[in-house]
């Protein structure tokens, strides 16, 4: 490595240390939520303003050839507003930037805001501006503004990663690893089913849990965030920012029954490992879990549980021993 690292050897969460070190910790005292979580929070008259920021890059998030324009519009808009249904907040406004290779057809672009209006028609969100400029490579960011929901004193209701304690159960809005399965049905060039199919889509067209998020913090659910880059990666996030450790139960983590009938050897290790499914994890003790529950229309899975000790998360078999993580989720500047 020397002594000239590279973004590559410090991975993406090195170099966002990095940086953050040279910013500073934030001193305005308007700010709620700052860098570490899903989004940033900051309170703006009365309001409480959720923001974040998302990019999509041709060749490394998709590749144009095997994917429609419509549906990178969508999955684009899709990760912003799962960022805020992440907080528990509910959309708002968005800003996109679009970096287009001269030679790009106009015809794509109609098609990625085909796309990007139906997810934004979707999640109510409201598309009020950007920039357009010329790049070596396609990529489309996207900022988004939400706003939290409030308790009667005012106070922003959120849903943070620093606020898991010991003896809270650990929950999930529906079954993972579909997207996982989708995205291999499209490197592996097999889309020749309606089971593969359905796995591409939720691929391409994952839905934020946008009523779920809102549903979870009016039950008083405080603590979670959605799983982007795979459900051991990410509650190793929450149990870093909150100093506990976890246990998820192998068997229990729901699979969606497409995965299972693709990919019956890999489905469950897919399902606690895979990324992008944009469904959210929730940690509270068991009895407002079930209170958020009840409010949803489909109901929460139970997959584990907070414990005391180091940051880390174990995956245990039906008999309490470790199962191996092969590959436990997504570096982004490693690309492991
Ligand atoms: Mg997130």
């Amino acid at each position: 490595m020397g002594d000239a690292p590279s973004v590559r050897d410090l991975g993406e969460f090195g170099v966002i240390d990095r940086l953050t070190a040279i910013v500073g910790l934030p001193r305005d005292e308007r700010l709620v939520v700052g860098v570490g979580d899903d989004a940033a929070v900051w309170r703006s008259g009365d309001a409480y303003v959720i923001a974040t920021t998302d990019t999509m890059v041709a060749g490394v998030h998709f590749l144009p050839e095997q994917v429609a324009w419509s549906d990178v519009g969508w999955k684009a808009l899709a990760a912003n507003a799962s960022d805020i249904a992440a907080m528990g907040g509910t959309p708002s406004f968005a800003l996109v930037t679009l970096c287009l290779p001269p030679e790009t057809p106009l015809e794509a672009l109609k098609d990625l805001y085909r796309g990007l209006r139906e997810c934004a028609k979707a999640c109510n969100v409201t598309i009020a501006g950007g920039d357009v400029v010329s790049s070596p490579v396609f990529t489309i960011t996207i900022a988004l503004t939400g706003e939290a929901a409030r308790a009667l004193d005012d106070s922003p209701l959120l849903l943070r990663r620093d606020d898991a304690r010991p003896g809270d159960a650990v929950a999930v809005t529906g079954p993972l690893g579909s997207s996982g399965g989708g995205l291999r049905a499209l490197l592996d060039g097999r889309d020749e089913s309606a089971v593969m199919h359905a796995l591409i889509r939720r691929h391409m067209r994952p839905v934020p849990r946008i009523d779920a998020g809102r549903a979870a913090v009016t039950a008083n659910v405080r603590c979670g965030m959605d799983i982007s880059d795979g459900l051991v990666q990410d509650l190793g996030h929450i149990c870093a920012a909150s100093s506990v450790g976890a246990e998820i139960s192998f068997e229990s983590v729901p699979v969606d029954p497409s995965l299972v009938a693709a990919y019956p050897e890999d489905a469950r290790m897919m399902a606690a490992t895979a990324g992008e499914d944009y469904e959210l994890l929730l940690v509270a003790p068991g009895d407002v879990l079930a209170r958020a529950s009840a409010a949803l229309q489909a109901p929460l899975t139970i997959v584990g549980r907070i414990v005391e000790g180091d940051p880390r998360v174990r995956l245990l078999d039906a008999s309490g021993k470790d199962v191996a993580v092969e590959h436990a989720g997504w570096d982004h500047l490693k690309r492991t």
